[in-house]
């Protein structure tokens, strides 16, 4: 069998081991297969010359003949620049060099006919092209070269002339070696259904296609590919749990429940709550582990939501437990949830990692001999010394901060895995969601409760300072709270405390009258814990903090949620810190201070944030600014982002298709045995084996 994925590139001809160690180390190419699967990122379609006319703002690399009319050079210095007055019989169009003037110069006529490769640009309503690649007409042979392909290449690569073009090449040749079919990968009834093209075609078409088409037809098949195993690797996974184990079945709702419904619930649940609570319901008495996210935007009440659902194990006889991310987080929670029980016959404990000694030995024994009934906790809860006598529900708060190995080593506090609800209050975009969370279950809280008046949230360039402390000075005046927070990023850690303590110093000088506190990351929990305490029992007007605030903290009197820096955060982590504030029934604000010179990309994201509060929107908005990589909630979950074609910003569509073919072949096919998708079954165990990130969800 012709197998490529054995084929070392070192043998490849004009590879050797040199290149082929550059080759490795730079894009991972080891082989045959791996290189046939380094895609370009861009074409030029030599097989058409536009017009100049033909030019609108938004066209791809292309190609145009014409003449040079003349040179120009403006500016002086680094600002020097060489403009090209370059035409067809249908337009003018200017060609501009920042770089080797002299050279261009030198090396091209007026009046000599040339076609000029590059992508267009408008500026000041003219159409531009920056260094563009030049040839002489009379060279170039047209019609039989297709669409020619780009490849990027590291620093590194150019170095050693492993430049695009000598990629190309030897892309070529292994194309040419391609005399016969490569066993395909995807079951000839996908194949047929969806009228996808054969693998080799579309490789040989993703590299050199002879037109267009067929290049959409090629990207169509390997974006189809790439989703449909991702997809398919999750939902298999998702059914071999449910067949392997049993979840505990929680039949009744009892007395503890109702008692809190009726008794002590200070206030109406929204529909919302109510719908997902009946969701939830419905899983714990299944039989099946329940495997559920339950997304809601800041402040829409998950945490009753989650306490409501503990109270269903309670009933149950099954102790039931909390993570959060943060002590400051846990430790809320836990006072949350006991005065929300007050008056219940129910043992709350809290644990957390500065919970030691003694008091810890006792936490440990009580959770064995059942006395505690909920334990709200941080990552320590998921040591292995702490063990409980019957867990059968975990809640995990905030889940962006968890990995899915950590959510695994939860299954095994139990004979069998307790029923496991998941909650983020960053709402992650529906492909994103299909693709990190998606073994889980999903649950929406889409409705705030009632009385809550929208944030207004205000973009203020940082020169204007007076104004903004007039007004934090006017809001604390008629009682309200105000959070200053600054950034905090690891590898300038240093300098970020050094701005948050001269920010502490100035916030202390301009407001004499007022007590401000400062809580950060490199405080130890006691020191900060204090803090957080002024603030949350009113003492302290002003909190300035970094964003170790981002997550849960809750504080109805705080009215103002002011953002230094506020360029340098992302725009989930701007909608985190922006709900901490509008709790309460009064107005809240939310100002984003920046400096005056932001990039394009700033702009927009401070723009959506002024906008609106919606924070589906602003995750979908994230996605496409900055692409699923960077996004929070990605980076730990174990899954590769480094996606070789598909995009999920771009192709939801076909994302949501691939997934319902995923489905229907896995319900149809559970025990994997029919012969018609054989070739997909051994398809997924191969990759399963090839790709060490997947082998972290299964
Ligand atoms: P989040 O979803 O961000 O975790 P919380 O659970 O902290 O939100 O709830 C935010 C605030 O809203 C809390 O003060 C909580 O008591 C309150 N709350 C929750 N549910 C309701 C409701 N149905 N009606 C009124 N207030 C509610
Ligand atoms: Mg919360």
């Amino acid at each position: 069998m012709f197998d490529l994925t054995t084929r070392d590139i070192q043998f490849l001809s004009g590879v050797g081991p040199q290149r082929a160690a550059i080759l490795n180390k730079e894009l991972k190419i080891y082989s045959l297969h791996d290189l046939l699967y380094y895609f370009p990122y861009k074409y030029i379609d030599h097989s058409h010359i536009y017009r100049i006319s033909e030019i609108d703002g938004n066209m791809p690399y292309l190609q145009l003949k014409g003449q040079i009319q003349r040179f120009e050079t403006f500016g002086e210095g680094r600002q020097k620049r060489l403009v090209a007055q370059f035409s067809d019989e249908t337009g003018v169009i200017e060609l501009i060099w920042f770089q080797g003037i002299k050279y261009v110069t030198g090396k091209y006529k007026p009046n000599h006919e040339y076609i000029v490769f590059g992508k267009p640009n408008i500026f000041n309503g003219k159409v531009n092209i920056a260094h563009p690649d030049i040839d002489n007409a009379s060279e170039v042979v047209l019609s039989s070269m297709g669409m020619q392909p780009y490849y990027s290449t590291t620093e590194k690569m150019k170095r050693s002339f492993l430049n695009s073009h000598a990629i190309e090449k030897m892309m070529s040749i292994v194309i040419k070696q391609l005399q016969e079919p490569l066993p395909e990968t995807l079951s000839t009834k996908i194949i047929a259904d969806y009228r996808l093209m054969s693998l080799t075609e579309a490789l040989r078409n993703i590299h050199f296609p002879k037109n267009p088409d067929l290049l959409k037809k090629a990207e169509y098949r390997l974006k189809f590919e790439e989703l449909f195993y991702i997809q398919l690797n999750i939902l298999r996974y998702a059914k071999d749990r449910q067949q392997k184990y049993r979840g505990y079945v929680f039949g009744t709702v009892g007395d503890t429940f109702n008692t809190f419904y009726h008794q002590n619930l200070p206030f109406q649940l929204t529909n919302a709550q109510k719908r997902v609570l009946k969701e939830i319901r419905k899983d714990l008495g299944s039989g099946r582990q329940m495997n559920r996210l339950l997304q809601g935007d800041v402040g829409s009440g998950k945490t009753l939501v989650a306490l409501m659902s503990m109270l269903i194990a309670l009933d149950n006889n099954y102790q039931a437990c909390m993570i959060a991310p943060t002590e400051i987080l846990a430790n809320q929670h836990y006072k949350t949830v006991k005065s929300l029980l007050k008056g219940m016959n129910i043992c709350v404990e809290l644990l957390t990692g500065s919970i030691r000694g003694k008091k810890r030995k006792a936490i440990l024994s009580a959770l064995l001999t059942k006395e505690i009934h909920i334990l709200i906790g941080t990552h320590a809860v998921i040591e292995d010394t702490v063990n409980f006598s019957s867990l059968g529900l975990v809640v995990i708060d905030e889940q962006h901060r968890f990995g899915v190995a950590q959510r695994a080593r939860l299954w095994k506090k139990n004979i069998q895995p307790p029923h496991v609800l998941v909650m983020t209050a960053t709402p992650i975009p529906r492909t994103l969601a299909m693709t990190v969370y998606g073994d889980l279950d999903v649950s929406i809280i889409d409705e705030l409760p009632p009385g809550r008046k929208p944030i207004s949230t205000i973009h203020q360039f940082d020169n204007r300072r007076e104004s903004l402390y007039r007004f934090i000075c006017q809001q604390v005046n008629e009682g309200h709270q105000v959070y200053i927070v600054y950034p905090l990023i690891k590898e300038s850690e240093k300098i970020d405390l050094k701005n948050l303590e001269e920010g502490f110093v100035h916030v202390c000088e301009e407001f004499p009258e007022f007590k401000v506190c400062k809580v950060h990351g490199q405080m130890n929990s006691m020191e900060k814990d204090e803090q957080m305490q002024a603030f949350v029992s009113g003492k302290a007007q002003i909190m300035v903090a970094t964003t170790v605030i981002e997550v849960g903290v809750n504080v109805p009197n705080a009215s103002v949620m002011v953002i230094e820096n506020a360029e340098r955060f992302g725009l989930s982590q701007l909608h985190q810190l922006r709900g901490r504030v509008g709790r309460g029934a009064e107005q809240s604000y939310c100002i984003l201070v920046t400096t005056y010179k932001l990039a394009e990309e700033t702009r927009k994201r401070l723009e959506i944030m002024v906008r609106t509060n919606d924070g589906f929107e602003i995750a979908e908005a994230d996605l496409k600014l900055r692409g699923p990589g960077d996004l929070e909630g990605t980076q730990q979950s174990g899954i590769a982002f480094d996606l070789k074609i598909a995009n999920l910003a771009r192709d939801s569509q076909l994302l949501q298709k691939v997934r319902d073919v995923a489905q229907a072949i896995i319900d149809a096919d559970s025990a994997g045995s029919n012969p018609e998708n054989e070739i997909v079954w051994e398809r997924l165990k191969t990759l399963r084996k090839m790709d060490v990130n997947w082998a972290v969800i299964s």
